[in-house]
C-alpha cells in the first residue's frame, strides 16, 4: 500500500516534469538567466567606461564579461581600482598644488597678493617684504 502511494507520488514527479508547467518554468528560468547574463554585461560595459579610458580595452572587458559565470569575477578582480574621473581629479590637484608652491616666493605672505621678486613692500597690504639693500 505504501509502495503503491510511494509510486504514485513519483507518477506524478514524473507527470510534473512532463507538463507544460514545468516547460514553461524552464523556458522562464532560461529567460531570466540571459537577461541576468546580458544585465552582466551591460553592467561590465558601464564600468569599464568609468574606470578604463581606451575604448579598445572597454569592449575587451565587456568580452571578458560575458564569459559565463568567471568573467564577471575576473573583470571585478582586474578592473582599475579607481574611476577616471577621480584620477583626472587628482592629478587637477596635484598639478594646482606644485603651481602653487612654484609661485610661493612671488606671493605677499600676508595677503597672497601677486609680488614682484625685487619689491620692498607689498603693493596691497604694505607689508615690508624686505629690507632696502
Ligand atoms: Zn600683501
Amino acid at each position: 500500500m505504501i509502495a503503491l502511494q510511494i509510486l504514485g507520488f513519483f507518477g506524478g514527479v514524473k507527470n510534473f516534469f512532463n507538463s507544460a508547467a514545468w516547460d514553461l518554468i524552464q523556458n522562464l528560468l532560461l529567460f531570466f538567466l540571459l537577461i541576468f547574463w546580458l544585465a552582466l554585461a551591460y553592467w561590465v560595459y558601464k564600468d569599464a567606461r568609468r574606470r578604463v579610458e581606451d575604448p579598445w580595452m572597454v569592449w575587451m572587458s565587456v568580452l571578458l564579461g560575458l564569459v559565463p559565470i568567471a568573467g564577471v569575477f575576473i573583470y571585478v578582480l582586474l578592473r582599475p581600482p579607481e574611476y577616471l574621473d577621480d584620477v583626472r581629479e587628482r592629478e587637477l590637484e596635484i598639478k594646482e598644488m606644485e603651481a602653487r608652491l612654484g609661485r610661493r616666493e612671488l606671493q605677499c605672505p600676508v595677503c597672497r597678493a601677486e609680488i614682484e621678486r625685487d619689491f620692498l613692500v607689498c603693493p596691497v597690504c604694505t607689508t615690508k617684504l624686505k629690507q632696502p639693500a
